[in-house]
């Protein structure tokens, strides 16, 4: 059931069975200039019929509606393709060729295989991955007519004057958006509230969480009235911004003690004996995708401290291993 959160902006939930973020919010801006949708869902059936079913009650029809991405993520944007049709569909221009050009999604997925690997990931678990990986399974179709955004512009849309804000960390790519007159902060996945947003290791980005913590530092200079974030509950922007900060603190001192009590070892096995929320006997039962998150949040932390001077990474023979300095 989509509610309206403000004038003219609806909050359409779409539930992601059986994955840890149990939702994604979807909003949909009215405006007599035409609609704009704000991220859509994994292409999969029972986020199509909530997207969908949630859209014609509002008045809106397949096709009849400009799309607006926070992010190149599966969840997010898996349905674009559909919901816009032959109009057109916004992604910031960095996160772009991810969803339009296959042959860079390839070469991408192809070097983060090699990043995995030299970590220590075993290869029967990364074949086992790239068979469920939602992200790989459940992304946008091919076709769709999209178009870059670039950091400070300004879209006129749904009735609203927005300003495009590059957020790099959670993806290369990933944007706030940014309603000045309203007051109004779509956050996407920068910033979440009741969960961590992941950060893990892109190949475009060498330190992501360096990126992240100075976007998290950029987005808290905003004030805004709402917060409207790309899953769950909204919340007050600085206090949580201060909150992710602090945790992301915890966690490089976590991953530098871990490098101290295990010398020269890769990501996965570094990962092991970091702590972690999800409910499984041992690191060995951690289920797949958990593993394969776990170990990419493992690296983004390594390679900021590999950034910071306070950890040393060295190559052989194809593995990569980690002393502290
Ligand atoms: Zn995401």
């Amino acid at each position: 059931m989509p509610e309206e959160i403000v004038s003219g902006i609806y909050r359409i939930p779409v539930p992601l069975v059986g994955n840890p973020l149990k939702e994604l919010n979807a909003y949909l801006l009215k405006g007599a200039d035409g609609n704009l949708l704000i991220d859509t869902g994994f292409r999969q059936p029972a986020c199509r019929e909530a997207l969908f079913s949630g859209l014609r009650e509002l008045g809106v029809r397949r096709g009849e509606v400009e799309v607006l991405l926070t992010h190149l993520h599966s969840d997010h944007a898996g349905l674009a393709p559909e919901a816009a049709g032959e109009r057109t569909i916004y992604i910031s221009e960095v996160d772009r060729p991810s969803l339009d050009d296959r042959s860079y999604r390839e070469k991408y997925w192809g070097i983060m295989d090699v990043r995995f690997r030299e970590e220590g990931f075993p290869r029967h678990l990364m074949a086992k991955m790239n068979e469920t990986n939602p992200a790989r399974s459940m992304a946008p179709p091919s076709g769709g007519h999209y178009e870059g955004l670039a950091d400070g512009q300004i879209l006129e849309k749904g009735g609203c004057r927005i300003q495009c804000l590059l957020m790099p960390g959670h993806t290369p790519g990933q944007m706030c958006y940014w309603l000045p007159e309203r007051g109004i902060l779509f956050t996407g996945d920068h910033v979440l509230f009741d969960i961590t947003p992941n950060i893990t290791s892109w190949p475009i980005m060498p330190d992501a969480l360096g990126s992240y913590l100075e976007s998290l530092n950029k987005i808290r200079a905003y004030e805004p009235a709402l917060t409207l974030p790309g899953h769950r509950k909204t919340g007050d922007l600085k206090a949580r911004v201060d909150q992710l900060l602090c945790h992301h603190q915890r966690r490089l001192e976590e991953a530098l003690s871990v490098v101290k009590a295990h010398p020269g070892r890769g990501a996965y096995e570094l990962a092991g004996h970091m702590t972690w929320k999800i409910r499984a006997s041992s690191w060995e039962n951690f289920p797949v995708a958990q593993k394969w998150f776990a170990v990419g949040e493992c690296m983004s932390h390594l390679d900021h401290l590999t950034a910071l001077g306070r950890v040393r990474r060295e190559t052989a023979d194809g593995k990569a291993v980690y002393y502290a300095v």
